[in-house]
């Protein structure tokens, strides 16, 4: 199958990857020299392999490709698609999938707290091949459907919007709370646009006039960073997914309020802590959250993603599509096999 590949230096088309992970071929193979030596049926129902409609490049793998998590194979995990291989129930159903592999028997799986699970695998950024590819593999568990009324062009930001959802899990809002988003990218929107359904006041910051224009048809307030001036607020979402965004966070949270980290990079942050003491601020690291709200919110249209959208590339030129996803102020860029 035609796939992106990741190498350590160099992204690359790659026309002939395996289809499935080389541990699932072995195994196959040795369910093949059985007894009868004919091909069995497909009948694990644990993995389903699932055939790739759209998926879409974030800022996590942009991070992957300056040496974040140190991954190699196929990138990817925002995608839908629709189940070739698997349980018969699922056979041709479209699909989103969970991105954190839990190994399912450890305390931390048993507390269902997956996401955390130390022997995880994370498609397409940590031991695991990931979306950027005609097929990709799943574990069934991860599996959530998508309903008729959601496209796939809404469907594909399922992952990064249960991202925006995770908040809710993590931080209490209050009607009235005044709540700032500082990061006016793909995440600062949709985490934006969650957070106004909990009835908190919601200012987004940024640095792009054309971004915030689509934001503030959400109903959400906006700010140019220009205009900033220094006001606190009692949470703070650090979304801007570059190293400088912490500093300014720090300094419009309220004291005994809260400073949501939602920024992944590569590199590392240097700045005084002090402040986070003195403030008596609460520091909650935040990353993949729940699916299930997420899709609700599609569809219901309670958020809407499509906006954020640039452009659809062919998977063929996906390394192209890097680059243009890679240049400032680029918005969504999405990859069809
Ligand atoms: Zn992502
Ligand atoms: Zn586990």
């Amino acid at each position: 199958m035609q796939a992106l590949y990741w190498d350590g230096h160099e992204l690359s088309l790659n026309l002939s990857y395996p289809t499935l992970p080389r541990s699932k071929i072995e195994d196959r193979e040795s369910k093949i020299v059985g007894a009868t030596g004919s091909r069995p049926a497909f009948n694990d129902d644990r993995t389903a392999l699932v055939k790739v409609h759209l998926a879409g490049i974030c800022s996590t793998d942009l991070q992957i490709f300056k040496g974040y998590m140190g991954f190699r194979g196929v990138p990817g995990h925002e995608f839908v698609g629709s189940v070739v291989e698997g349980p018969r129930e699922l056979i041709n159903t479209r699909v989103v999938g969970e991105i954190n592999f839990a190994c399912g028997r450890c305390d931390y799986c048993n507390r269902r707290l997956g996401r955390h699970c130390p022997s995880r695998s994370v498609m397409g950024i940590l031991g695991a091949d990931g979306a950027f590819a005609e097929f990709v593999s799943v574990p069934v568990p991860n599996l959530h459907i998508v309903s008729e009324s959601v496209s796939d062009e809404e469907a594909v930001f399922t992952e990064p919007l249960a991202a925006a959802f995770e908040i809710l899990e993590q931080v209490q809002f209050n009607l009235g709370d005044e709540v700032l988003v500082l990061g006016d990218g793909k995440l600062g929107n949709l985490c934006a646009q969650v957070l106004r359904l909990t009835g908190a006041s919601v200012t987004v910051l940024g640095k792009h006039e054309d971004k915030l224009k689509v934001i503030k048809r959400s109903g959400v307030r906006t700010m140019i960073l220009s205009d900033w001036q220094p006001k606190q607020f009692d949470v703070v979402v650090e979304a801007t997914g570059s190293p400088s965004g912490l500093q300014l966070a720090m300094t419009a949270v309220r004291p005994r309020g809260t400073l949501v980290l939602k920024t992944t990079i590569a590199g590392e942050h240097k700045v005084s802590l002090a402040p986070l003491v003195i403030n008596e601020i609460t520091v909650v690291g935040s990353r993949c959250g729940p699916f299930a709200p997420a899709l609700e919110a599609l569809e219901e249209r309670s958020v809407l993603v499509t906006p954020l959208i640039e452009k659809v590339y062919p998977l063929s030129e996906g390394v192209e599509a890097v680059v243009r996803a890679g240049r400032p102020g680029a918005r969504k860029i999405l990859l069809q096999p």
